[in-house]
């Protein structure tokens, strides 16, 4: 399977496509959206380069459910601050888009094999806007997040994808946002933090299973064994990465961005599939 590895070849095939991208982007530190990182430059780049989507669908990894699989259905989710700790201007943000209830009810059915409910008092955490906020910086997008079931199995989420994946034909822009290496308890704080062994044999690792769309190494959760469990203590924020996997097909070609581990143990590393 040819990887295409520049923005210029992402750009050429992303203008003769008429199926939508996927996008899974790790979104790291929340003080991304309000500082000028690597990371947001990618972001905006990337979003200059997307097409406009009717609708984004957005599996973040700050949306966490047990049993049921929940759809934003309201019509102006609100912009959520979900961390502690950090600057009033962080607080400040706000990404105004607009729902889209009647797209996010059909959702639910989709996905009524996988407990989907209606849900109209989440809004959209700061794994969507902090990255949204970059993409589609008019937030004239409409925009509704979708949550991740924590009970079920990495295979789940895997499903979940392939059932969403008919919305890419519809200009729907399915986004997952998350971190392909994630250990709080590990991080390092100060400049010149060294990647952790654990951090980069994972992140490699997932960057060749997903080349080489083994999809069932990626949710094996045996097979990834203590691995798994150093670069993810919990899956959270692995999961939304499984569910842009399940949405792609093989004629998508896969690009890779910002493949750096960030305070010693959070992959940076996002990745957009686009029909050849
Ligand atoms: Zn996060």
């Amino acid at each position: 399977m040819p990887v295409s590895r520049t923005l210029d070849d992402l750009k050429s095939s992303l203008s003769s496509s008429e199926r939508m991208p996927l996008v899974f982007l790790g979104h790291g530190s929340p003080m991304n959206a309000i500082e000028d990182t690597n990371y947001s430059r990618a972001w905006t780049e990337l979003g200059r380069t997307l097409p406009r989507p009717k609708a984004i669908l957005v599996v973040s990894a700050h949306w966490m459910t047990r049993g049921t699989t929940l759809v934003d259905v309201s019509a102006m989710p609100k912009t959520i601050h979900d961390f502690y700790g950090f600057p009033d201007a962080l607080f400040a943000q706000q990404y105004p888009a607009p729902g889209n209830p009647g797209l996010a009810r059909e959702v639910v059915t989709l996905l009524a094999s996988h407990h989907a409910e209606e849900d109209e008092t989440w809004g959209l955490d700061h794994g969507a806007w902090t990255v949204l906020k970059f993409l589609y910086p008019g937030a004239d997008v409409p925009v509704f997040q979708v949550s991740i079931d924590m009970s079920k199995g990495l295979g789940y989420q895997l499903e979940i994808g392939r059932t969403l994946s008919e919305l890419r034909n519809r200009g729907v822009l399915i986004l997952g946002s998350g971190n392909v290496v994630h250990n709080l308890g590990a991080m390092q704080w100060g400049v010149g933090a060294k990647p952790h062994d654990f951090a980069l044999e994972f992140d490699a690792l997932f960057a060749a299973k997903l080349e080489a769309r083994d999809f069932a190494a990626l949710s094996d959760r045996s097979g990834l064994g203590s691995l798994l469990r150093m670069a993810h203590p919990s899956v959270d924020h692995y999961l939304p990465a499984l569910t842009i996997a399940g949405a792609s097909d093989a004629g998508d070609d896969l690009t890779f961005m910002t493949d750096s581990i960030d305070l010693g143990s959070v992959s940076m590393r996002s990745f957009v599939f686009h029909a050849r």
